[in-house]
């Protein structure tokens, strides 16, 4: 090779030599999702490209909430009549998104109906964010590891995740958010593992997001 056509390679070097010391964060990907959801808000800047930033719990909670802030209030909470969900509909039928507590629930949401859950998430996350790894309570434990967590059907796959009510591409987006943030505080930031149901979860909300 003459050292002409080596000097006009020299750039393309260095672009290979820059692709292969770039640092891929998981976060990318998801960035590419809720870019496509603050898209379609008018008037909002097209964010194509840029890498998202790292979000602080008052910003996370705040993108929760506007996401679910249409979510019709259902009669009813659990689908079930029977006691233990009579119970538990008459008790939350007390409550809204400020007074909700986790005491009001703690092992039981597992009886909320899909439109049930879905209107509670917002005061779900919240509960989430006030605690951090080591404080963890039974319900965010159920919130993050079972419902969110829970394994998606196969065949009908990707319509809707069976625990929760349809919801549209922000509402998913926010909830890959809210689960990758704790995977980030709870467990990436001390170096610790991410449990497996975690790890599942978020694998199951990025294929979500990933078919809208
Ligand atoms: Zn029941």
């Amino acid at each position: 090779m003459t050292w002409r056509w080596f000097i006009a390679l020299l750039p393309t070097l260095n672009v290979a030599k820059a692709k292969r010391n770039q640092v891929v964060h998981p976060s990318t990907r998801i960035g590419r999702f809720e870019m496509m959801s603050q898209s379609r808000v008018p008037g909002d800047h097209c964010r194509y490209g840029l890498k998202p930033e790292p979000m602080n719990a008052t910003e996370l909670q705040r993108k929760v909430d506007h996401a679910f802030r249409n979510v019709a209030r259902p009669t009813t909470f659990t689908t079930c009549r029977c006691e233990e969900c009579l119970v538990l509909d008459k008790l939350l039928q007390t409550r809204d998104h400020s007074t909700f507590a986790a005491d009001d629930v703690e092992m039981s949401l597992c009886l909320l109906s899909p439109e049930g859950l879905t209107y509670w998430i917002p005061a779900l996350v919240r509960v989430c964010l006030m605690h951090d790894r080591d404080s963890v309570c039974d319900l965010c434990d159920t919130f993050i590891n079972s419902e969110l967590g829970m394994a998606l059907p196969r065949d009908d796959f990707p319509q809707q995740h069976p625990k929760v009510a349809s919801l549209n591409p922000e509402q998913i987006s926010v909830l890959l958010n809210f689960l990758t943030y704790i995977e980030e505080k709870w467990y990436a930031e001390i170096a610790e593992e991410t449990p497996r149901e975690l790890a599942r979860a978020i694998r199951n909300w990025k294929r979500l997001a990933g078919a809208q």
